[in-house]
């Protein structure tokens, strides 16, 4: 591709909305141009990439036996109404005015209807059925580029089966092609499990980067792979133990103390002999959660701890509960549930509120002094704390989405009555899977692990190109017919080249480009080097240069790029 005809249009200045890396460098590059939030245009350059990590995405599926589709954007609502997600996705799905269609945000509901349709006994599955197509999702926030778009391309996969040990194989052929998928694509990435996971054991999988565009937060042991959703995630902590003797419980006059800092200077103790109380309202009743020190508490925990929805008491309700205000509150006297963090399990000698303006109690004794305590894992896991499978330290990150596999099970089955006839002529639910790849997000997500100070650096596979030709002075005729020759050998040999051929672009100029684009491998021709018959290549990656005659550009291109 020449680039003198070839629409480029790289930026020099930073956009001043882009605060994620990958979406500055795309926009930089010329990859890609905002229509609106979340929509964006992939200008021919970008799309060149998606094309290459859809061709590979292709490939590891047709490998499992996946069937490619092509299935409707445009979706009659009332097939979306069977499984009442009309409703579910809310202000997420998109309408269209004046007509009872909907943009499909997913397409679990035409696969089922599919599938209702055709798929009449045992003997028509397995299914492995996919497609690489847009889809429509009214995010509330778009950001970061393309990692949050309101319209994006999804490879969405369902298997459909007939057995439950069917299902188990669907989903580890897609878990394994999955792997390959993203390995290929050569991103660094991790698996968030079912075990860990909020789905609760249902079979789930989250293929995850970390990413500071990532709106999940997760730990992550390096040393065995432990991965997890703060949210649900688990160290290995200790608890604060027992003293050999508990004191007694003694009023303390603590003015104006209201945090556990201010409690500490205060009373020139450490955080660890102190309970932290704090009052939520669970199934419109009062429960005392109590932590140990400054620790947080987690709410997701919580909730499943109490098996419902939780939220904090407000300052009114706290005052009536317990008659003093946050900062001044404590077990001893409460009317209501008490929960504890493990990391309080059977502690004595605490500090922890009076119940009381202004007061604090000490010689707490959880043991004696607070009856039908119950325990549990409140707290959030911190950058540093021991892995729980491994006792290595665990890093806490922000994280984003890849893909995910998931076991539906007859979910969509039941509630769209798609059956088949098993071997005893007996009407069963088809039992399904789904498996979706955001697409832009493998290439946002790769820059992110691959770009420096001076731009885009690519590996050979995703690269939009695998070399960047650059004619440094094209008024010459000499370098002009170098450059055109190299150009149409590469390409008879199957070497896509990006050539710069611009005539009144500087030297500096085109470096600079070549540099943003980050394709791999760099060919300049210019006069001095010409002279005797060589041109120079530089590596984009490490930056290493050095000559080749011409003769022996090809060869020496070839085995770069292996
Ligand atoms: P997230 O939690 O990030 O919103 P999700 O759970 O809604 O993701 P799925 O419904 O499982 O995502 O969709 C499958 C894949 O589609 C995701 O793993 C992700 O890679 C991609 N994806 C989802 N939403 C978007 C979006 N708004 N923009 C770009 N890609 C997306
Ligand atoms: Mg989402």
């Amino acid at each position: 591709m020449r680039l003198s005809k070839f629409f480029v249009p790289t930026l020099k200045e930073i956009p001043n909305d882009a605060v994620v890396k990958s979406h500055i460098l795309m926009l930089r590059s010329g990859m890609i141009k905002m229509i609106s939030a979340g929509i964006y245009a992939f200008l021919p350059l970008g799309y060149r990439v998606i094309r290459k990590i859809s061709e590979i995405i292709r490939e590891e599926m047709n490998a499992i036996g996946g069937q490619e589709f092509h299935l409707p954007a445009l979706n009659p609502k009332e097939i979306w109404e069977e499984t009442n997600r009309v409703e579910a996705f809310g202000d997420t799905l998109f309408h269209v005015k004046n007509r009872d269609y909907v943009l499909a945000p997913t397409h679990e509901e035409i696969i089922t209807y599919l599938a209702r349709n055709v798929v009449k006994s045992y003997k028509d599955m397995p299914q492995i059925w996919y497609q690489i197509q847009t889809k429509f999702r009214n995010e509330p926030r778009p950001r970061s580029g393309v990692i949050r778009g309101r319209q994006f391309l999804m490879k969405d996969a369902y298997s459909l089966d007939s057995s439950w040990e069917g299902l188990d194989t669907a989903y580890d052929l897609h878990d394994k092609a999955y792997r390959k998928i993203f390995d290929r694509c050569g991103l660094k990435y991790f698996v968030v499990g079912a075990s860990s996971g909020a789905m609760g054991g249902t079979g789930s999988e989250e293929f995850m980067v970390r990413s500071e565009a990532g709106e999940d937060t997760v730990a992550y042991c390096e040393h065995c792979g432990y991965a997890a959703n703060v949210e649900v995630a688990v160290s290995n902590v200790s608890e604060t133990g027992r003293e050999q003797k508990s004191e007694d419980v003694k009023e303390i006059s603590t003015p104006g103390v209201k945090s556990i800092d201010e409690l500490c200077s205060f009373l020139k103790i450490k955080e660890d002999q102190c309970a932290k109380s704090r009052v939520y309202i669970s199934e419109g009743k009062p429960v005392l959660v109590l932590m140990l020190g400054n620790e947080e508490v987690n709410e997701t925990k919580l909730g499943k701890a109490l098996g419902g929805n939780v939220r904090p008491a407000h300052p009114e309700e706290l005052k009536e509960l317990t008659g003093a205000d946050a900062g001044s509150i404590g077990p001893i006297g409460f009317n209501g549930k008490i929960i504890a963090d493990n990391r309080l399990t059977d502690a004595n000698n605490l500090y922890s509120g009076a119940n009381k303006n202004d007061f604090h109690l000490a010689g707490i004794d959880l043991k004696r002094d607070v009856k039908n305590i119950t325990y549990s894992d409140l707290r959030n896991v911190q950058p540093g704390e021991k892995c729980i499978k491994c006792g290595n330290s665990l890093e806490v990150f922000s994280a984003i989405e890849l893909g995910h596999i998931f076991k539906l099970g007859t979910k969509y089955s039941d509630s769209m009555n798609a059956k088949f006839l098993d071997e005893n002529g007996k009407e069963q639910p088809i039992i399904m899977g789904s498996y979706g790849i955001g697409v832009e997000r493998v290439m946002a997500c790769y820059i992110e692990q691959h770009n420096d100070e001076s731009g885009l650096v690519w590996d050979k596979t995703l690269a939009p190109f695998h070399v960047h030709l650059i004619g440094l002075n094209m008024k010459k005729d000499e370098i002009v017919q170098t450059c055109d020759k190299l150009y149409i050998e590469m390409n008879k040999k199957g070497i896509e080249v990006l050539y710069d051929d611009r005539v009144d672009a500087q030297a500096g100029f085109k470096f600079k480009d070549a540099d943003l684009l980050g394709i791999p491998l760099q060919v300049i021709v210019g006069d001095k080097k010409l002279k005797e018959n060589k041109v120079e290549v530089k590596i984009r990656k490490t930056g290493e240069r050095f000559d080749v005659r011409i003769g022996e550009l090809i060869t020496r291109v070839e085995d770069e790029l292996k």
